[in-house]
């Protein structure tokens, strides 16, 4: 059998050392495997020849049979074009060229016939088709042509003289040269349970194939394989782990937490709220490690339901800490449960890297010795020299900002791992979730506490501030308070954007009566915190910030929520900022101002932000329009194994069907050991092989 993956690209007919230079450099082919799987961006049916009579300027591509009856250079200077005058028997048109015209006419023959391919257009009151492609007739069978491939190639192959045919050429070639069927990759009987096509069939009709069906089929079978062999992994790579790890085992609810849920609750929970403790009071009882994933909108309620569960673990005996993305969150935390706990007999303490000298000794002092219950804390955390007397629960808030490795040194900290809780804001629809972190159970908070208004959405231009003006003092006279916040600290040279040290001035002049805080990164944590600190209080009334206040910032009384260049903010980002008003029972306002010029996808954004306030709904329209890539944390996520086809965000049924079948496989094979199965484990461990990251990151 011909090893496609070892068989260099050069020993293919018409590849030579030079050209075989430009594949690999530029589109990463250098085995006849690489070549199989550079797959076709479009087809284009070709079983239909147009006659010249029908041709309109708005036809998208078409294709003409017939016969050059002379070439004449036209015009002079840079409007001399090449004219080839052509007949379909019928009637004549004119194919244009601006370059490349000698080639032109030493190539092509007159009263030959020729298939032309193109697209029309009119030039002097005349239909023609400049720069058509042009193929001797009779190499091109039209009946095996109805679906041409295109293929993409860069800028510098295009001057090299590479072309979507030059690539279909060798392509074409290569399946000529390929004696044998490419070695199936999922056994036969995953393929009669799902209608798939073998994968030799399937490569075959990517490229070639020879109806519209035939190519979604071939498609499918391929994204299929994809997003299947990416779900084996992820799931049999945590089966192995939950069924190796032990976990701590948190048998009671005790006295601290029946006291705070009965005495110091100052509300009661949601249904949510109390249907995800539930889901990790089970977890945390099994015996098992939890990894489980919290989903919840802004402002849904997970840091309490984080404090509850900290409660189970100190009353099973054990530690428990969080970790926030930013030393301003770990702070907010520590408020949030000083305050929650009062004068409950719990010690909570917040470790970060401005906690220095003999405080920071202490505190890892009462770590060691188990005194300190709860530590709050950023990244800090995780260093090595941060030791527990016995860790029993980890609490990571805003999970993207942790990857699977940096989760994994929290385990190396204990013999017995602690339980994990990761808990995001993000909403990540539910096909994404599965992949990106693949590894975690997921629960959502699917219910925001009682009496919310939901926050009114305004989009207004940036030409007409007074109105803006007028609606905010409206506000603060009415005792709430408002965040203003642009997206960048330095004005920059080539995009004018808002200088929020000049805004700040600014704001001072247009709200003398009021007092104004602000914060922005180039500042000083301390001076960060005291200004913000002076928000919270509500000794000022205004917070000009830049993004630092994104995530968590809990100001109940703020109302009113000023995104100024709204256009230059993701909608997740949007949606995150607007999350941070709308915290009280009172009517919050969110007002995104933009530039009047706005591209179509900026419209999107803003049209979607005043429509809803359903973070997953966001999520979802998010992703399509930027599409997974783009989503943070897709690198550290242990989901490297090539996506060609495959789309999170437009497959989602497709990963589903993945899921399940891994599941079933997994279900059926728990050892890994039916024979039927060989190809699948095989395969497993050849891609993960191929794939270096994931070794490093169990
Ligand atoms: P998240 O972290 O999910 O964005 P928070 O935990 O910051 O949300 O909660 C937002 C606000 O809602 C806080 O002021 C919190 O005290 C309050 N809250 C939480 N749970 C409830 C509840 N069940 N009823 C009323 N208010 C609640
Ligand atoms: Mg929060």
């Amino acid at each position: 059998m011909q090893d496609l993956k070892h068989t260099d690209i050069t020993y293919l007919p018409g590849i030579g050392p030079k050209r075989a230079k430009v594949l690999g450099d530029e589109l990463g082919i250098h085995t006849w495997h690489d070549l199989l799987y550079y797959f076709p961006y479009k087809h284009i049916d070709r079983s239909r020849v147009y006659m010249i009579s029908e041709l309109t300027s708005d036809m998208p591509f078409v294709q003409l049979k017939g016969q050059f009856l002379s070439f004449e250079e036209q015009g002079v200077g840079r409007k001399k074009r090449l004219v080839g005058h052509f007949t379909d028997g019928r009637q004549v048109m004119d194919m244009v060229w601006f370059n490349g015209t000698r080639y032109i006419t030493s190539n092509i023959k007159l009263h030959e016939d020729y298939i032309i391919f193109g697209r029309p257009s009119v030039f002097n009151g005349h239909i023609n088709i400049s720069h058509p492609d042009v193929d001797p007739a009779d190499t091109l069978v039209l009946s095996k042509m109805s679906m041409q491939p295109y293929y993409s190639v860069t800028e510098k192959m295009k001057k090299r003289g590479f072309s979507s045919r030059t690539i279909e050429h060798f392509t074409s070639t290569l399946f000529l040269q390929m004696r044998d069927n490419v070695q199936e990759t999922l056994p036969q009987y995953l393929l009669d349970r799902l209608h798939l096509m073998p994968l030799d069939t399937a490569l075959r009709s990517i490229h070639y194939p020879s109806t519209a069906d035939e190519l979604s089929h071939a498609t499918m079978r391929l994204k299929f394989e994809e997003l299947f062999y990416i779900q084996l992994s992820i799931l049999s790579y945590s089966r192995e782990r939950s069924a190796n790890r032990q976990g701590h085992r948190f048998p009671v609810v005790g006295n601290l937490f029946n006291t705070f849920y009965n005495s110091y609750l100052p509300f009661p929970l949601t249904g949510a709220q109390k249907r995800v403790i539930r889901e990790m009071r089970i977890d945390m009882g099994s015996g098992r490690q939890m990894n489980r994933l919290l989903q919840g909108d802004v402002g849904s309620g997970k840091t309490l339901v984080a404090l509850m569960l900290m409660l189970i673990a100190i009353d099973n005996g054990y530690q428990a800490c969080i970790m926030a993305p930013t030393e301003i969150l770990a702070e907010q935390h520590l408020d949030t449960f000083r305050s929650f706990l009062k004068d409950m007999p719990v010690r909570v303490e917040l470790l970060t890297g401005v906690v220095k000298g003999r405080r920071r000794k202490a505190i890892l002092e009462g770590l060691v010795s188990g005194e300190v219950q709860i530590l709050v804390g950023t990244h800090a955390v995780i260093e090595d020299n941060v030791e527990f007397r016995n860790l029993g629960l980890v609490v990571i808030d805003e999970q993207h900002r942790f990857g699977v490795a940096q989760r994994a040194r929290l385990w190396r900290k204990n013999v017995v791992p602690p339980h994990v809780l990761v808990m995001t804001a993000t909403p990540i629809p539910r096909t994404l979730a599965m992949t990106l972190y693949g590894d975690l159970d997921v629960s959502v908070i699917d219910e925001l506490p009682p009496g919310r208004k939901p926050i009114k959405t305004l989009h207004i231009y940036d030409n007409r501030p007074e109105e803006l003006y007028r609606g905010v003092r409206q506000e603060i006279n009415a005792g709430r308070q408002a965040y203003f916040v642009y997206p960048l600290v330095k004005e920059s040279e080539k995009i004018d954007l808002k200088n929020v040290v000049a805004e700040y001035e600014h704001l001072q002049k247009v709200f003398p009566e009021y007092r104004i805080s602000m914060v922005h990164g180039q500042m000083k944590p301390a001076d960060k915190d005291a200004e913000m600190q002076r928000f919270v209080s509500g000794e000022t009334q205004i917070l000009v910030a830049t993004t630092v206040i994104e995530v968590g910032v809990n100001v109940p009384n703020a109302s009113v929520m000023v995104i100024q260049n709204a256009e230059r903010f993701g909608l997740s980002q949007l949606h995150q900022l607007r999350g941070r008003v709308g915290r009280g029972a009172k009517q919050s306002y969110c007002i995104l101002v933009t530039d009047y010029e706005l591209s179509k996808d900026t419209r999107r954004r803003i049209q979607i932000m005043t429509e809803t306030n359903d973070g997953f709904e966001i999520a979802e329209e998010d992703l399509k329009l930027r599409g997974p890539g783009d989503l943070e944390g897709t690198q550290q996520s242990g989901v490297a194994f090539d996506m060609k086809l495959a789309n999170l965000a437009r497959d989602g049924q497709l990963v589903q069907l993945a899921r399940d079948t891994a599941e079933f496989v997994l279900d059926q094979d728990p050892q890994h050991d039916r024979p039927m199965n060989d190809i699948l484990w095989n395969q497993l461990k050849e891609l993960r092989r191929e794939d270096e990251d994931w070794s490093s990151i169990s």
